[in-house]
């Protein structure tokens, strides 16, 4: 059955649809979707007006941006900062990103065979490991520097996860030290073997 809309009704949606949710609207009037759509037509709302609201960019919100539009698409930062509500929010901040000169890049992260985050610039490929070393050192990589994954996770890129090798010679001396470990957790039965596969397992 369609909804009656009241006077009352129609007041409170042209007085608060800019700043709540569609969806909201639903529930608070138990209609559809559509049915709502419908309403926004008669009273001549339009997701242009809606966009029209300017949101207000805190301090923090503008260093997650800076932080992360080389990592992750608008619409994950969108969602992240917690202004999708409306719907808009990917232009929110495509709009911000443009105006703080965040231009340039290709930003879309892709992941190689071997589990390493890259994105392309200019075409060449940057790792994100090493870049975010670099960030931290505050100079460029050499070449014969290599970026370890404590963990062995090599998507993880998160800084307390990178540690920094002078040479393959310094990073190999890492891993084996790790394989000393493993052996002494073999020996105490924390690692065990299967004689069947051949492969060691917890
Ligand atoms: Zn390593």
């Amino acid at each position: 059955m369609a909804h009656k809309w009241t006077d009352e009704e129609n007041e409170y949606i042209k007085n608060n649809y800019k700043t709540v949710s569609k969806k909201e609207l639903c529930e608070k009037f138990n209609v559809s979707m559509a049915s709502i759509n419908h309403k926004y037509q008669r009273l001549e709302i339009t997701e242009k007006s809606i966009m029209g609201i300017s949101y207000e960019w805190s301090d923090s919100d503008i260093k997650y941006l800076i932080d992360n539009w080389l990592y992750k698409e608008d619409s994950e930062i969108w969602k992240e900062l917690g202004i999708d509500k409306f719907g808009f929010g990917k232009y929110v901040v495509t709009r911000k990103r443009i105006s703080l000169g965040l231009v340039g890049k290709s930003k879309r992260i892709r992941q190689n065979k071997e589990g390493y985050k890259y994105y392309i610039n200019y075409d060449k490929a940057v790792y994100t490991h090493r870049e975010k070393m670099e960030d931290k050192i505050g100079r460029k990589l050499l070449s014969n520097e290599i970026v370890h994954h404590i963990d062995g996770n090599k998507s993880n890129d998160d800084i307390n996860n990178l540690f920094l090798c002078k040479d393959n010679s310094e990073h190999q001396h890492l891993h084996n030290s790790l394989e000393c470990v493993a052996y002494k957790l073999v020996q105490n039965g924390t690692i065990k073997f299967n004689y069947e596969t051949g492969e060691y397992y917890l």
